[in-house]
C-alpha cells in the first residue's frame, strides 16, 4: 500500500527505540541497566488508584463530554489558582489523552504550511515531528551549555521573521533540566509578544525543581502574556500517572474550542476512569510530590558528581526534571576495538554493548555530542550503572 508523505517523513520516537533495544537485550537474559526512561519510577499514589476503582464500581465507564468533565475542569482551574494565582474559566480548559496529545491538538489547531515555529534545542523529541505534521516548518534555536542551555535573547531575535508564528517553551526542560527565573523568562516572553507570537508553554515538570528555583508560568507574567500563551500541563510526571493518559491545555477560548472540535473527531474524551482519578490527584494530598522531588534531588547530586569525576564527561547540574545531559565531547574521536566513536549514536551503542547501560543519544534531542541519562530509577541501579560506565570508558583509546 502507498503511505502518505506525512508518515513517510515521520521519525519514530528515539527514546522509545532505545527502550525497545534495551528490552530486547533483557529478553535474551542480558542484564541491562536502563537510563532511558521518560517516566518516574514511583507508583501512582493509592488514593488516586482507589478513586479509579470507585469510578469503575460506580459505573463511571461511559463517554464523557469531549474536553473533560466540568468537575475535572474545576479541579484544574482550582490547581492553577492555588499554585500560581492564575484564573481560568471552563471554556479556556481542554483535557486530552496526555500532554503529548494536548500539544498535538494545539499544533493542529494553530499551524499550517508557511508558518514557522521556533523550537529551542535541546528539545523534547516530539515537537519537531508534531510541527512537521501540520505542514509548518520547525526552526531550531540552539542553546549552549555555557549559557545553562537557556535561550539567548539575541539568538532568539535572529530566528524571528514575518512567517514566525509561535515558540514552544519547555521548562524545567526535558532533556537538560534547565529552567528560567522570572526575570529571564520575562526577557524571552517580551521578545515573543513584541513580535505577535503565540507561546506554547509545556510546564509538565513544574513540580520537580531543585534548590531555590521557583516555577513561574509564562501566563502568570502579565495579562498580555496570558492572552498569547497556551499553557500545557498534565499528571504524568508530577503524580506518576504516565499510563493514565491525562494532560490539559489552558488558554484562549477560540483555540481551546478548535482543539475540542479536533478531539471530537479523533479520540473523543480522555478515559472516564482516568478523569476521576485525576480529580483526586489534583484535589487530594500533595505532600508526596515534594518528597519525591527530594529523592530525585539526592539521585541528581550523586549522578552529577560521579559523571564529573570521570575523565571525558562534563555534566551540567540540572535545576529540575529527572534527567542529566552530560557532554561527551571528551570521547569523540576515541576508539574501541578499532571502531571510532564519531558521535552520540556511536557512544550510545558502545555503552549498550560494552557497559550494558541504555542511555539516549543527544542527537535525538537536536544536540550532538551529548547524552540523556534519566535518573528515574533506583539509587542501586544508578550506582551500578555509573560503575559500569566508568569501567567501559576506560577501555577507549
Ligand atoms: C513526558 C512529557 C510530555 C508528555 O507527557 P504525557 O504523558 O503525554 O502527558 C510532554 N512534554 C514533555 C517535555 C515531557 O517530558
Amino acid at each position: 500500500m502507498k503511505l502518505a508523505n506525512r508518515v513517510q517523513n515521520l521519525k519514530p520516537s528515539a527514546t522509545l527505540a532505545i527502550t525497545a533495544k534495551a528490552k530486547a537485550l533483557k529478553a535474551e537474559g542480558i542484564d541491562v541497566i536502563g537510563f532511558g526512561a521518560g517516566e518516574p519510577d514511583f507508583d501512582t499514589p493509592d488514593n488516586v488508584k482507589d478513586e479509579a476503582i470507585n469510578a469503575i464500581n460506580e459505573g463511571f465507564t461511559k463517554y464523557t463530554v469531549v474536553g473533560g468533565t466540568d468537575e475535572l475542569k474545576d479541579a484544574i482551574i482550582a490547581t492553577l489558582k492555588r499554585d500560581h494565582n492564575l484564573s481560568y474559566e471552563r471554556s479556556e480548559i481542554l483535557v486530552s489523552c496526555g500532554a503529548k496529545h494536548t500539544i498535538y491538538n494545539i499544533t493542529q489547531a494553530l499551524f499550517e504550511a508557511g508558518d514557522e515555529v521556533i523550537i529551542p534545542a535541546p528539545y523534547w523529541v516530539s515537537y519537531p515531528d508534531q510541527i512537521m505534521l501540520t505542514g509548518a516548518t520547525p526552526v531550531i534555536l540552539q542553546t549552549e551549555e555555557s549559557n545553562k542551555f537557556k535561550i539567548d535573547p539575541e539568538e532568539l531575535r535572529k530566528c524571528i521573521n514575518s512567517n514566525t508564528s509561535a515558540i514552544i517553551l519547555n521548562y524545567p526542560s526535558n532533556p537538560t533540566g534547565t529552567t528560567y527565573s522570572e526575570d529571564e523568562l520575562r526577557v524571552i516572553v517580551d521578545i515573543c509578544l513584541e513580535n505577535g507570537m503565540t507561546i506554547i508553554s509545556d510546564e509538565i515538570y513544574e513540580k520537580i525543581l531543585y534548590g531555590d528555583n521557583v516555577h513561574v508560568p509564562v501566563a502568570a507574567l502579565s495579562k498580555e502574556a496570558r492572552e498569547s500563551t497556551i499553557l500545557v500541563n498534565g499528571v504524568s510526571k508530577s503524580y506518576s500517572m504516565t499510563g493514565w493518559r491525562i494532560g490539559y491545555a489552558a488558554g484562549d477560548k477560540e483555540v481551546i474550542s478548535a482543539m475540542s472540535k479536533l478531539q471530537g473527531q479523533s479520540t473523543s474524551n480522555p478515559t472516564s476512569i482516568s478523569q476521576m482519578a485525576t480529580i483526586e490527584a489534583l484535589n487530594g494530598p500533595q505532600g508526596f510530590i515534594n518528597e519525591r522531588a527530594q529523592e530525585f534531588h539526592r539521585r541528581k547530586n550523586y549522578i552529577v558528581t560521579r559523571l564529573n569525576s570521570i575523565d571525558g564527561f562534563s555534566c551540567f547540574d540540572p535545576l529540575g526534571a529527572f534527567y542529566v545531559f552530560p557532554s561527551i565531547s571528551g570521547f569523540i574521536g576515541k576508539e574501541f576495538n578499532g571502531k571510532k566513536i564519531s558521535g552520540s549514536i556511536d557512544f550510545t551503542e558502545f555503552l549498550l554493548e560494552e557497559a550494558k547501560v541504555a542511555v539516549v543519544p543527544g542527537i535525538a534531542f537536536g544536540k550532538e555530542d551529548y547524552l540523556r541519562i534519566s535518573y528515574a530509577t533506583s539509587m542501586k541501579n544508578i550506582e551500578e550503572g555509573m560503575d559500569r560506565i566508568e569501567r567501559a570508558v576506560k577501555q577507549l583509546t
